[in-house]
């Protein structure tokens, strides 16, 4: 706990890690808490890849039966996408629809039947014939090579159905409940309805995978790092703390009340905070909200957030696998977004594509090491088209209104790779401010050089993490390298906001670190001039940063700067800023 209790320190590491512990009535599991909040609902699973189903062989007097399996696996399996496809409308419908068809190609269905006649099982059959028009479609030009991956999810689907095991995927169910995955992707999370996931538990996953970022975007409790999650039986009750990092497995009923209370009391305790971010000296910190579309802004707007500072694009790609999203649908969302925050400001991030989010129209399918690879700006000057259409779209949608548009670049390298990008803005005739992520250390390090060509840097610590330390922001095992409050990581925050100061140009952070509220402190110590983080953490650093004056700050900073771990690092500036 920090100061009067009241703002947890987040994201919060546990203490022993992964031990489960048993006490009479319950087990307690825990994990990494990376948002705050208590979920207590019925566990469901996100279905994982289907495994190979073994070749074994059938007597030929049970090829029949088998046929009438396959076939009605895929008469089911085409059924449901169908009725999702209904039920989530828009481009989403078309993606299933396609999907739908695909199950039921009568050419597939014939080669799968050919198959059992030879002595396969249907799902081996199903597997098989799968894999032949798979490898048919990869080399069939891009279009086509496209499709790849809603061809596996059909076969996992129709696969699964056959082993009765748990279809991949988001769950099928019509009440709430408690995600359990090994991880979450963007694309795993397209489908996903808000209104019925009352937190997440993942297995992998560190506080900046996307499992994380995407709890902290929907506002509900989330744990990561928990090894055991996956054992958890379909169906059991669980209390999620996503504060501590603790997961109760059948929580007595004294339980659900005590954590009920102390998550309402805080919520209680948050709300009478408000007004714009600064420190008790009155230091001014734009707080801003990190949103991924339209759709978040509503809660940006309730959490009082002074503006966006990075609006994630990309979501605005998971549509549809074959191409870019019209410069209409584009104006559309970004104007939706812009008019939310007259007067305030709105920080757009071109699409992020490649590593952890890939796009089979954009990303090479082949790279030894995607997260090294072409993503983020390298693949939008490999593919200038798609830069060209989204500076476009945003020059239309900012055109007639107040809002100040900043529009920034990720995975900035260098000079060069920033001038490009600011060479791209002006000839799209865009009336903004351009900016630079700041996500490899090189662009930390030599952030004046950078700042020569645009106006602007913001931080992505949680990239900027990953690549300092050489350690996936996806693996869990890794994650104690992932911890924002590493000192070298405040190191490389330091040089770009000392850069930024000396250029007199801004240097925000808009990495998952801002919603530390302890971190949030020491960042701004370290200079920077503006925190942008899920709305739901809004509150919570409001209300620490409100508590303690720039020189506090200043010296906390100086104080985890000075020691050679991020525990230490954490403990240090607490200690200042608690006044010990
Ligand atoms: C980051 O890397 O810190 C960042 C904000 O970008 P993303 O999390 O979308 O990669
Ligand atoms: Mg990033």
């Amino acid at each position: 706990m920090y100061g009067d209790g009241t703002y947890d320190i987040h994201p919060r590491r546990p203490e022993p890690p992964h031990q489960p512990e048993t006490g009479e009535m319950e087990t307690t599991l825990r994990g990494v808490g990376v948002s705050h909040g208590v979920a207590i609902g019925e566990v469901r699973h996100m279905g994982t890849a289907v495994l190979e189903p073994p070749a074994k062989q059938i007597p030929a007097d049970e090829a029949p039966r088998e046929q009438g399996r396959a076939r009605q696996a895929v008469e089911a399996v085409a059924a449901d996408l169908i009725a999702r496809g209904n039920l989530a409308g828009g481009e989403a419908q078309h993606v299933l629809e396609a999907q739908a068809m695909m199950a039921q190609d009568p050419e597939l269905m014939a080669d799968v039947e050919r198959r059992i006649t030879v002595g396969s099982t249907a799902e081996r059959a199903v597997y098989d014939a799968f894999a032949a028009y798979r490898a048919l479609l990869a080399n069939a030009g891009e279009y086509l090579a496209g499709r790849v991956a809603d061809l596996d999810d059909v076969r996992n689907r129709i696969v699964a159905r056959l082993l009765g095991v748990p279809m991949p995927g988001v769950p099928d169910s019509d009440e709430p409940y408690v995600l359990i995955a090994r991880d979450l992707a963007p694309a795993d999370t397209a489908l996903l309805d808000p209104t019925l996931v009352l937190g997440f538990v993942t297995e992998e996953g560190g506080p900046t995978s996307h499992s994380a970022i995407l709890a902290r975007a929907l506002g509900v409790p989330a744990v990561v790092a928990l090894p055991g999650a996956g054992e958890l039986a379909e169906g059991t009750v669980v209390a999620v703390d996503g504060s501590t990092g603790d997961v109760f497995v059948d929580p007595s009923a004294e339980k659900r009340a005590e954590l009920t209370r102390a998550a309402e009391a805080r919520k209680a305790a948050l709300a009478a905070s408000s007004g714009p971010g600064a420190t008790s000296d009155g230091h001014k910190v734009p707080l801003l909200a990190n949103v991924g579309g339209p759709a978040d802004v509503p809660a940006a707007v309730e959490a009082g957030a002074e503006g966006v500072g990075l609006f994630r694009t990309e979501f605005l790609f998971l549509d549809d696998s074959e191409k870019a999203p019209s410069e209409e649908k584009q104006v559309e969302a970004y104007r939706k977004v812009l008019e939310a925050f007259p007067e305030g400001r709105v920080v757009v991030r071109v699409l992020d594509a490649g590593a952890d989010k890939p796009l089979a129209f954009l990303t090479p399918a082949d790279e030894p090491n995607p997260a090294l690879g072409v993503r983020g700006l390298r693949t939008l000057l490999d593919h200038p088209e798609v830069l060209r259409t989204q500076l476009t779209a945003l020059a239309k949608a900012v055109e007639g209104l107040p809002v100040y548009l900043e529009v920034m670049a990720p995975m900035v390298a260098d000079r060069t790779d920033a001038k490009a990008f600011a060479d791209a803005c002006r000839a799209a005739g865009l009336q903004a401010k351009f900016g630079a992520m700041v996500e490899i250390p090189s662009a930390a390090l030599r952030a004046r050089s950078i700042l020569q060509e645009v106006e602007f840097l913001s931080l992505g610590t949680n990239d900027l993490a990953q690549y300092t330390f050489a350690a996936d922001r996806q693996v869990g095992a890794v994650s104690r390298l992932q911890d924002p409050w590493q000192p070298a990581l405040l190191d490389l925050v330091a040089a770009s906001a000392e850069a930024a100061k000396a250029e007199g140009k801004s240097c925000g952070v808009c990495g998952e670190a801002a919603a530390d509220p302890l971190l949030a402190c020491v960042l701004t110590g370290l200079g920077v001039t503006s925190l942008s983080m899920g709305a739901a953490s809004i509150p919570y650093v409001r209300a620490t940063l409100a508590k303690h004056t720039l020189a506090q700050c200043e010296r906390a900073a100086a104080a985890a700067r000075a020691t050679d771990s991020a525990e230490e690092a954490r403990v240090a500036a607490q200690a200042v800023l608690s006044g010990e």
